[in-house]
């Protein structure tokens, strides 16, 4: 089994200097205390490279926030995978429910943006999740079932090690109501059937699935700690070190 894995999204928080000092104490305190976890933060793009210098060649890895699924073009204002490559990320976030729900993503969308990633070398977290109202109708796994089946269509036998699922029930993003451990372990069964369906049980029991809404360092412990869950993806809470980094030990000290 990997080992777990934790995600800070600073979304479109900090200047270059903010990203910089905030980076740089992370890889700091890991580096003098490791953490058997793999460690990634997703700075705004105008950070990304002042991000990479601050983590330098610490254990902490860089991440995008979102690519196109060209890797050149006329695209005014877009991003390409590997552009991100080539400044040094590891991964990228893709399906977020911010871009699914304010930019209007499909997962079609998705799906040609997980290619493309793929294609240049990129991990990605791959973020599914249900609306309240959906919950609210049962629709939970139906909803879920359809943004993995699309996108990872694409998704060859020998690109799924390279992606991580990151469950992110809407109604938990930002709100400060996290999803109870019971919630969380039903829905991360839910995918794990559908990704050892797809995948076959060998392929599909290795992917990760990491739990994302409303983590912070009070709730951290017990989420480590439910079943199936097997990293966490974090927003409000990794923009400070002093709240990141025991989300991050709660792994360790389980
Ligand atoms: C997120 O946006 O991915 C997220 C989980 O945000 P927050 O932790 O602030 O709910």
């Amino acid at each position: 089994m990997k080992i777990p894995l934790v995600v800070g999204n600073w979304k479109m928080h900090g200047t270059q200097a903010d990203c910089f000092d905030r980076a740089r104490m992370i890889a700091k305190d890991l580096d003098e205390t490791p953490a058997s976890v793999e460690v990634a933060v997703a700075p705004p793009f105008t950070a990304l490279a002042p991000v990479k210098q601050a983590i330098g060649n610490s254990k902490v890895q860089l991440a995008a926030q979102n690519c196109h699924w060209q890797q050149n073009g006329a695209f005014t204002g877009e991003v390409s995978p590997t552009m991100l490559r080539d400044i040094g990320c590891d991964f990228v976030i893709l399906g977020h429910s911010e871009r699914r729900h304010i930019f209007h993503e499909s997962d079609v969308f998705v799906a040609k943006k997980m290619n493309a990633a793929l294609e240049s070398g990129l991990r990605i977290i791959l973020c599914v999740g249900e609306t309240l109202q959906e919950r609210r109708k049962r629709q939970t796994l139906r909803i879920i079932s359809r943004q993995l089946r699309i996108a990872l269509k694409g998704a060859i036998k020998d690109g799924i090690d390279k992606i991580e699922i990151a469950y992110e029930p809407v109604w938990a993003i930002g709100t400060g109501h996290n999803a109870t451990p019971e919630q969380i372990s039903q829905v991360h069964a839910g995918i794990r059937l559908f990704l050892v369906k797809s995948f076959g049980e060998e392929i599909g029991s290795q992917v990760r699935i990491l739990y994302g809404g409303s983590v912070n360092p009070d709730n951290a412990p017990e989420l480590a700690k439910t079943a199936n869950v097997s990293g966490l993806l974090v927003g409000g809470a990794s923009l400070k070190p002093e709240t990141f980094l025991p989300i991050v030990r709660s792994f360790t000290e389980n």
